[in-house]
């Protein structure tokens, strides 16, 4: 039977729940034991799919084409699992599940309450698809005290009570904040937040405090005296220099010998942390760096484009060079500033997007590239741009556009409402916006002699898609006799998925999210050869 660890946090947000999740479930993975992570969000959306990245950060995209929260890319970037749909649920969901079995009268004429149907129905989904899992680690979004949070907090005081104490543990993260002032380190937030906890019913057994400094024993003496935890479990995570030597951290900090020994389980293997060590290594001490421009709406918003970001790092550690990234917000970016803003820059990368805003700017950005043989890299609304760039300057297409812009013009990109899944015709609307796009997982077949199948070195891909619209596949051959090569296409051939320039050193675009893919102890081939491209510009 699986074991389950719920992670909660207080005192304040963004303390670092993802990362202590993920690191945890690299650390017990790494000692032999399988895992899965998910995490429980307490906000009203079905899916953060319709949130725009100013409200959530970026949409993570799942394998099989769930819609999901960026911390399920935290955590299959450390423990390398891919996450699934049914690893991330929000109160949303859970409310629409519990109301369409409510209209269809499943309930028998019971009134539906908070407890027990909303709080049934988080249980189901906690223990659902987990038979071969001998760790489950449930995130539980918010913080300790939001009215939000409460049902999740409640269901899982009851799943522990449903399934025992010994199958479960409560782990609480806090902030423990340093006074300038007075040179002190402050247990009291701490305190407060545990005595909200239990005032839920829940004991935390381990907490994890957040601190900018080290904790001096005196004061963990005092987190474990009033927060009743052995003073084993009250364990510390100071500030790292970079993600990376989280693992590193956490295993210096003993937090997965103290969830075996909770559990009274003996570790399978000894800890691997070299890959961790190594990156650490890389990412502190590469001198040497190259700037790549990402040029798009959100670029000023610290996690829009977490994955992207953090695969741009991978493809640096694979080349042993720091990418400094160079954000450039498209709304603002004027075409007559285009050559002086990419001036220092070795590669220009265009990432995906919605609407029709800032999109001039992208355009000649690529034409600046294309022209001056900078190493480009679109993806997905990027790829759709490069093509109306050529388009436009190259078959002569004045007009050339995206119906994802309006009715005019030539729509050389335009919306497709059914496509092929594995032999199976999937149907897409734009009436609906939740869920509805291309998503996910799907094959693309790479042209012989190409740049693109060198990169991959293989005949067929999969990789996770979430857009609307399609390049036309009728102008191809149009395309093509001007050098513009659809290097892969849907194993249909209906759907362009990548395309390259031939008298360009490195010119890509492609129709779906590689950076979802990428990972720090394995880098997307894409974005090592992209940032190999950018560090032989110059
Ligand atoms: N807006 C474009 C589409 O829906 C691109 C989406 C994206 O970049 N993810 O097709």
């Amino acid at each position: 039977m699986a074991r389950y660890i719920f992670v909660t946090g207080g005192v304040v947000s963004s303390l670092g729940k993802g990362l202590s999740s993920a690191s945890l479930a690299y650390l017990l993975q790494s000692r032999g034991f399988k895992v899965r992570i998910r995490k429980l969000d307490p906000y009203l959306n079905v899916d953060p799919g319709t949130m725009s990245p100013f409200q959530h950060g970026e949409v993570f995209v799942t394998d099989d084409g769930a819609e999901t929260d960026l911390d399920l890319g935290h955590y299959e970037r450390f423990s390398g699992i891919s996450a699934k749909k049914s690893d991330n649920i929000t109160t949303g969901r859970i409310y629409n599940d519990v109301l369409k079995k409510e209209r269809k009268g499943k309930y028998l004429g019971k009134t539906v309450q908070v407890i027990p149907h909303i709080t049934d129905r988080i249980k189901e989904f906690i223990k659902d698809d987990v038979a071969k899992e001998d760790f489950v680690i449930c995130e539980i979004g918010g913080t300790i005290g939001d009215i939000e949070s409460l049902p999740f907090a409640e269901a899982i005081r009851q799943f522990s009570n449903d399934v025992g104490k010994k199958n479960t543990m409560f782990i609480h993260l806090t902030l423990v904040p340093y006074m300038k002032a007075s040179d002190e380190i402050k247990t009291k937030p701490t305190q407060h937040s545990v005595k909200e906890l239990r005032s839920i019913g829940i004991q935390p057994d381990i907490i994890i405090c957040r601190s900018e400094r080290p904790i001096p024993y005196e004061q963990r003496k005092k987190i474990s005296l009033f927060c009743n935890v052995d003073i084993k479990n009250v364990i510390e995570t100071v500030d790292v220099k970079t993600i990376y030597e989280a693992p590193i951290s956490f295993y210096n900090e003993k937090l997965d010998k103290q969830v075996l020994d909770y559990f009274k389980i003996k570790s399978k293997k000894n800890v691997n942390l070299n890959p961790w060590k190594k990156i650490t290594k890389n990412v502190l001490n590469t001198k040497r760096s190259v700037n790549i421009a990402i040029i798009g709406k959100y670029v000023n918003l610290k996690d829009a484009y977490k994955s992207l970001d953090e695969a741009l790092t991978h493809g640096g550690i694979a080349n042993n060079i720091k990418v400094k990234l160079i954000r450039i917000e498209s709304d603002k970016l004027k075409v007559s500033e285009i050559k002086k803003k990419l001036k220092d820059i070795s590669g220009v990368l265009i990432p995906g997007g919605f609407g029709k805003r800032g999109t001039e700017g992208k355009i000649a950005a690529i034409s600046y590239a294309r022209k001056n043989k900078i190493p480009f890299l679109g993806i997905c609304f990027g790829m759709q741009m490069a093509i109306i760039e050529f388009a436009r300057n190259q078959l002569n297409i004045k007009n050339a556009t995206s119906s994802e812009f309006g009715s005019r013009g030539t729509p050389i990109v335009g919306l497709i409402t059914e496509w092929n899944k594995d032999g199976v015709i999937i149907k897409g609307t734009n009436k609906e916006l939740g869920g509805t796009m291309r998503l996910g997982l799907y094959e693309a077949r790479l042209k012989e002699n190409s740049l693109i199948k060198k990169i991959y070195s293989s005949k067929f891909i999969k990789e996770r898609h979430r857009h609307r619209y399609e390049v036309n596949i009728n102008y191809k051959d149009k395309f093509e006799k001007k050098g513009m090569i659809f290097s892969a296409l849907s194993p249909d051939k209906k759907l362009p998925e990548i395309i390259e320039l031939k008298n360009h050193p490195w010119f890509v675009g492609v129709q779906f999210h590689p950076e979802f893919k990428s990972r720090p102890l394995a880098p997307h081939p894409l974005f090592s050869s992209f940032i190999k491209a950018a560090k032989n510009h110059r």
